[in-house]
């Protein structure tokens, strides 16, 4: 069994449709699917009946943007209850900080002789809800100003380049809690990757998180080295956490992240369905 538990549609920065992404995901032969837009469950719809005529069983899920003490942190949420009020709550607050941020980062190109302007992003975000820097960088791709994502983040979008700007995230410790009260089951994504700033969580964090309801780390993930992730087994087997593994699948958005080419063994599956609260 084939099971892959981070994807990303256009319903936040991938490039393909949820019925696209599932369609590519039966294609790639796998079984079991999560789809973990950022921020955002608006996908699930579309996703579900795409799974039903695809044949794979598709797990909803979420990839909440967090704040922790060493930067910012991706917490993936499977499961959860989507009309749980404090969730939704949440993540209508963080997709509002996606939103009052992009005029700035508009704005701060332009001031860097750059010709972009709002209908190029819109032409490229296709009226998503969860704007972000990937469609920052689309639309100066698609004006020709970059050769592709990483280009535009290197130059521009990275923390400490010019047209950076932070956003609002809730605290990890109280998102981990918000999901777990929506019956959900939360996994640390990518717990050493690029983004992960100064500071690497170390087994001592990860005990504090899972006390504070995180259920599992994501440990087989590309940002990390074939070293880090057996470090990051032993922790998380030290602990009882859920270890899994996944693309992080942008379609054409992220290159080296193809459907599959990390994927969670069934029985670390199996314990994921048991952790949630069947109740929704
Ligand atoms: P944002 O959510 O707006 O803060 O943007 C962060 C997202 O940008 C991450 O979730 C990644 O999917 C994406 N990202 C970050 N760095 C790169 C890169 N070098 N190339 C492509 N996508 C990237
Ligand atoms: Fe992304
Ligand atoms: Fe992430
Ligand atoms: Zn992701």
């Amino acid at each position: 069994m084939r099971i892959d538990l981070h994807t990303h549609s256009n319903v936040s920065d991938g490039t393909q449709t949820p019925t696209e992404l599932v369609y590519a995901a039966a294609t790639a032969g796998l079984d079991v699917m999560a789809l973990t837009d950022h921020d955002t469950t608006v996908g699930w719809g579309e996703a579900f009946a795409a799974a039903d005529e695809a044949g794979v069983t598709l797990v909803p899920g979420i990839e909440i943007s967090t704040r922790a003490p060493q930067g910012g942190a991706h917490l993936l949420a499977y499961r959860p209850d989507p009309e749980n009020a404090a969730l939704s709550d949440a993540l209508t607050r963080v997709r509002s900080g996606r939103g009052d941020r992009e005029p700035e980062m508009i704005r701060r190109l332009q001031g860097l002789g750059s010709a972009i302007t709002t209908d190029d992003v819109r032409a490229v975000s296709g009226g998503t809800e969860s704007t972000g820097r990937p469609h920052i960088a689309d639309a100066l791709v698609m004006i020709g100003e970059v050769a592709d994502r990483n280009e535009a983040f290197a130059r521009y979008l990275n923390p400490g380049q010019p047209a950076y700007v932070d956003r609002y995230a809730p605290p990890l410790t109280e998102a981990v809690g918000l999901v777990v009260a929506a019956g959900g089951v939360a996994v640390l994504a990518h717990p050493w990757g690029r983004n992960a700033g100064s500071g690497q969580p170390d087994e001592a964090t990860f005990a504090r998180l899972k006390a504070a309801g995180l259920a599992g780390i994501e440990v087989d993930h590309q940002d990390h080295s074939p070293q880090d992730r057996e470090r990051l087994r032993a922790m998380a087997i030290n602990l009882g956490l859920i270890i899994t593994g996944s693309s992080d699948h942008h379609g054409l958005g992220k290159v080296g992240h193809e459907l599959g080419c990390n994927i969670t063994d069934p029985e670390q599956y199996e314990r994921i369905l048991a952790a949630s609260t069947p109740s929704h």
